[in-house]
């Protein structure tokens, strides 16, 4: 069966925004508006996986928002709102926990990294995470998924839901009228030059919200003078930037700043380093100031006009939810009828 392609992407309210969130993941979720039809979404659902400050969460929610808007995506053209106002997604990753199985779960690597080694003591639903990610997805029967690198397992784990889901009540699928399959199996899209941005103190690791050091990230909320100093302090090798992408094997940090570049820039890496190969990294380091607090200074500007307007923002995801909530019911009734819930 043939699905309508249609694009969801969610990002977590979990504290600041930074580059890689943006590179990774919004930038893309813009440019995807030109040619598809998008639901972008405020995961708090997923962000209380771990510990969140009640008194915090909504602000944390509202920025997100604002953030979506602020970059460029259009709310009245596109579905733009917060995972808990939609039920529908709690309801559809109840029965993909039933659907998942243990052994997938146990694979996830983000699992193991975020419950560290006190796993006993992580919530139940950081490790379910994934299923909820999967309803989040197929409650709309979506087919694209921009995420970063990060998220590419638990997107195949989400293929993997939908796949079992559709085998599993073939027969029942077919006696619905519902063709072969229920569920598209949601396609991944991620790539470009900044997939996975590291932090700016570790080549190894991601630039995350969650990770303590502010030195390791560029937010989206940070001024002109705070992005020079942390990327003047950004960990570098004492070598020249070298003049192909080979000349970065084994170098992270090198590779990471040049990929940084090369997204803001709409270029390639290769075309990054045709520009500063042999040059010093006190002179590239100095262009990617430029560069960046030219593309995160209006954006940033925006995002505080925005957040000091609560009833607005409130607004939006209101309309959002409601939108989105009309296709996630319908979605719901065929999943209910399909696996022989009974329903008013
Ligand atoms: P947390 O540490 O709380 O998990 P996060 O920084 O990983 O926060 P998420 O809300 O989990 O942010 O992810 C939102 C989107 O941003 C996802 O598509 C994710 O793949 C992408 N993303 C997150 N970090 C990076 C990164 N360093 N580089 C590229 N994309 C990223
Ligand atoms: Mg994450």
């Amino acid at each position: 069966m043939a699905f309508k392609p249609l694009v969801f992407s969610g990002v977590q309210p979990t504290g600041n925004l930074h580059l890689g969130n943006y590179l990774g993941a919004i930038k893309k979720f813009v440019s995807l508006q030109e040619s598809h039809d998008c639901i972008y979404c405020v995961v708090d659902l997923h962000a209380i996986t771990v510990w969140q400050d009640p008194t915090e969460l909504p602000r944390a929610i509202r920025e997100v928002t604002a953030a979506f808007i602020a970059c460029g995506i259009d709310p009245k053209k596109q579905i733009v709102f917060n995972q808990s106002q939609v039920a529908e997604h709690a309801e559809l990753a109840w029965v993909f926990n039933c659907v998942a199985r243990l052994g997938w779960l146990n694979r996830m690597t983000q699992f193991k990294e975020k419950a560290g080694k006190d796993r006993e003591n992580a919530s139940v639903g950081l490790y379910a995470y994934p299923a909820l990610m999967a309803a989040d997805i197929l409650v709309y029967r979506a087919t694209h998924v921009p995420v970063g690198e990060d998220q590419k397992q638990h997107l195949e784990l989400s293929r993997d839901i939908a796949q079992k889901f559709n085998n599993d009540f073939i027969t029942s699928i077919a006696a619905r009228g519902f063709d072969d399959a229920f569920f598209p199996l949601p396609e991944p899209l991620i790539q470009g030059p900044a997939t996975r941005v590291m932090s700016l103190r570790d080549g190894t690791r991601k630039m995350s919200k969650s990770e303590p050091s502010d030195q390791s990230r560029i937010n989206l909320t940070d001024d002109a003078d705070t992005i020079a100093l942390k990327i003047r302090r950004a960990k570098t090798d004492p070598d020249a930037l070298p003049s192909d992408e080979k000349g970065l094997e084994n170098r992270p940090e090198a590779d990471n700043l040049v990929g940084i570049y090369a997204a803001l820039a709409d270029h390639s890496k290769a075309d990054v380093l045709k520009q500063f190969g042999g040059a010093q990294f006190s002179t590239f380091k100095n262009a990617l100031v430029e560069l960046t607090v030219a593309k995160l200074s209006p954006i940033n500007a925006e995002m505080r006009r925005l957040v000091a307007d609560p009833p607005h923002i409130d607004a939006v995801l209101a309309d959002g939810s409601s939108r989105a909530q009309v296709l996630a019911a319908d979605t719901m009734k065929g999943v209910k009828d399909i696996v022989g819930l009974v329903r008013r």
